[in-house]
């Protein structure tokens, strides 16, 4: 079973060992405080991103072609394979879908992605700094001004934002 709740610790751990609480948290100034170098460049469409380890040396591959939110919320995903998954393959290459599956998914699914995405999520959209931007209200997932305004904000897709507020509880309207 995937632990969702370790990597949203985890993650969470890395806000507060950098003292991060502000929006748009620097993931990849995080990146590079861990030593993980990060390098932007053409891949094919359908890869978001790669994870290359070899010995000490860390790099995370983004597509230059995407949008740069959807490159933040890469660099976050393969920051959660690199924390999370110390023994996994020396390479790890993410299509675009895999940074999309729910948790519900049903179906075969590789459980170390939702482990990374879970990461991404609470890194990119920290709890307490969401709550506070919310100031206690719902957000109506149908509210595309609301949703919009808080995804410029944070710098991610509207899409990870829904999800990561759908995991709070913090949002409603899609039943
Ligand atoms: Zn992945």
């Amino acid at each position: 079973m995937a632990d969702l709740q370790t990597a949203e610790r985890q993650a969470q751990q890395l806000l507060d060992r950098f003292s991060i609480t502000k929006a748009p948290v620097p993931v990849e100034d995080l990146a590079k405080s861990l030593g993980v170098e990060v390098r932007y460049q053409s891949l094919e469409p359908n890869v978001s991103g790669v994870l290359v380890r070899r010995g000490n040396k860390v790099v995370i591959g983004v597509n230059s072609n995407h949008h740069s939110n959807r490159q933040r919320f890469t660099i976050a995903h393969e920051l959660g394979h690199y924390l999370l998954h110390p023994d996994s393959p020396t390479v790890f290459v993410d299509g675009a879908l895999v940074h999309f599956r729910g948790e519900d998914l049903t179906g075969p699914s590789d459980l170390r992605e939702l482990e990374a995405n879970a990461f991404a999520g609470a890194l990119l959209l920290p709890e307490a700094t969401l709550r506070l931007d919310l100031r206690g209200q719902y957000i109506d997932a149908f509210d595309e001004v609301a949703v919009r305004g808080l995804s410029n904000r944070y710098q991610v897709s509207q899409q990870a934002l829904t999800i990561r507020l759908m995991r709070l509880g913090l949002a409603g309207g899609m039943r």
